[in-house]
């Protein structure tokens, strides 16, 4: 009885294990199904063990047929789009544990683009291993950048022409009208208006240009010499508003860094300006720049009008202009902070603000020595 009892209780939990297990594998099924990425599992041979529906698109069969069937006999079926020849070329190479590759393509037959993750997967204690393939569909954000481009092209160019025109037509109307007229002032507001249109065009273009074309930075310079270099420039215009600007350099055992010193003073400029400019006469801006750990850090600290909290996140974003009571004659493009935050990023450092309305703002960004 006792041994009948015994293999009975180790067939009951057999067959618990067994359910438990089926059930743990419908679930991971129900999952891998549910989600829109391609994905397939594959063994070390490139044999398919597991495919969701998305996935199966780009073989162009049902995945339930796939199963089992290696990936190297379809890698035709995509043309001259080579995606899945992309990925067997990786699946060739021996696999290497920890491996994994990102890459872009695009898929013509399919009209999309995707962002393709291999990564190796190892089970050692069943000496099995393989490759997880992951495709995300990237097309409305490669459609959306391709637009943007575009929009960029025609603003660089085909805009800035016809502004050309209108300038150079004004030019000659004023030549032929009496100095007294009441059209000059008219001639001249269109003139401001142009010019204006003109410049936020090229600001737009140069952020934009800046992302994109590789930073040269190769200038070996001492960090607090282009802060004193950016305060100095800055100077004027903040004694044109009775400001006093305290400088705070505490940088002595910094080494130099290698940077782009014409684009980082920039940055640095622009800090010390907008502090200038959103605060009124009178204001006191401090110039920080310290070093912590394997950091440099800049700050620029005002009190002028601050910032609501809900505009923070937003600041460094193109075009993005905060319109409180306070700003409203306050010159400017919207474009300062955004060419501030893609410059440092390019230095692969990051930005901050922190900000209180009616108290000030303290602006600042860090680069890695
Ligand atoms: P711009 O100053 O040309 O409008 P920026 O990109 O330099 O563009 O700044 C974006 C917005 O952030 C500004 O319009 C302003 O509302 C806000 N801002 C920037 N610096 C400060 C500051 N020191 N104090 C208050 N507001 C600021």
């Amino acid at each position: 009885m006792t041994i009948v009892a015994n293999q009975a209780t180790i067939a009951v939990r057999n067959a618990q294990l067994f359910s438990r297990m089926l059930q743990q594998q419908r679930q991971l099924e129900a999952v891998l199904h549910a989600i829109p990425d391609l994905l397939m599992v594959l063994d070390e041979s490139g044999s398919i063990l597991l495919i969701n529906e998305p996935a199966a698109t780009l073989i162009d069969r049902p995945g339930d047929t796939l199963i089992g069937r290696s990936l190297a006999e379809f890698v035709t079926i995509d043309g001259v789009d080579g995606v899945l020849e992309q990925i067997q070329q990786i699946i060739q190479t021996p696999l290497q544990s920890g491996g994994n590759w990102t890459f872009e393509v695009r898929s013509e037959r399919q009209k999309r683009d995707y962002l393709v993750s291999v990564s190796v997967w190892e089970n050692p204690p069943a000496q099995t291993a393989g490759y997880v393939v992951v495709l995300r569909d990237v097309s409305t954000l490669r459609d959306l950048t391709r637009f943007k481009d575009e929009m960029l092209r025609i603003a660089s160019h085909d805009l800035r022409s016809p502004l050309a025109l209108i300038v150079g037509y004004c030019s000659l109307i004023e030549l032929d009208i009496a100095p007294d007229s009441p059209i000059n002032d008219y001639l001249q507001t269109i003139m401001r208006a142009t010019e204006r249109m003109k410049g936020l065009l090229d600001a737009m273009v140069r952020v934009e240009q800046i992302r994109k074309s590789p930073l040269e930075m190769h200038e070996h310079v001492i960090f607090a010499e282009l802060v004193r270099q950016a305060a100095a420039n800055m100077q004027m215009a903040i004694y044109n508003k009775q400001q006093q600007m305290d400088m705070q350099i505490h940088l002595e055992d910094a080494p130099g860094v290698t940077v782009n010193s014409v684009l980082l003073r920039e940055c640095m400029e622009n800090l010390i300006s907008n502090a200038s400019k959103y605060t009124p006469d009178g204001g006191r801006i401090i110039v920080r720049a310290y070093r912590h750990e394997s950091r440099l850090i800049y700050e620029v600290e005002d009190n002028g009008i601050g910032i609501p909290k809900e505009h923070l996140p937003r600041l460094f974003q193109s075009f993005y202009r905060v319109k409180q009571p306070g700003t409203e004659g306050i010159e400017g493009r919207g474009q300062g902070l955004s060419l501030v935050k893609t410059v440092i990023e390019r230095h692969a450092g990051d930005v901050w603000v922190e900000s209180e309305p009616g108290v000030g703002s303290r602006f600042g960004f860090w680069i890695p020595i």
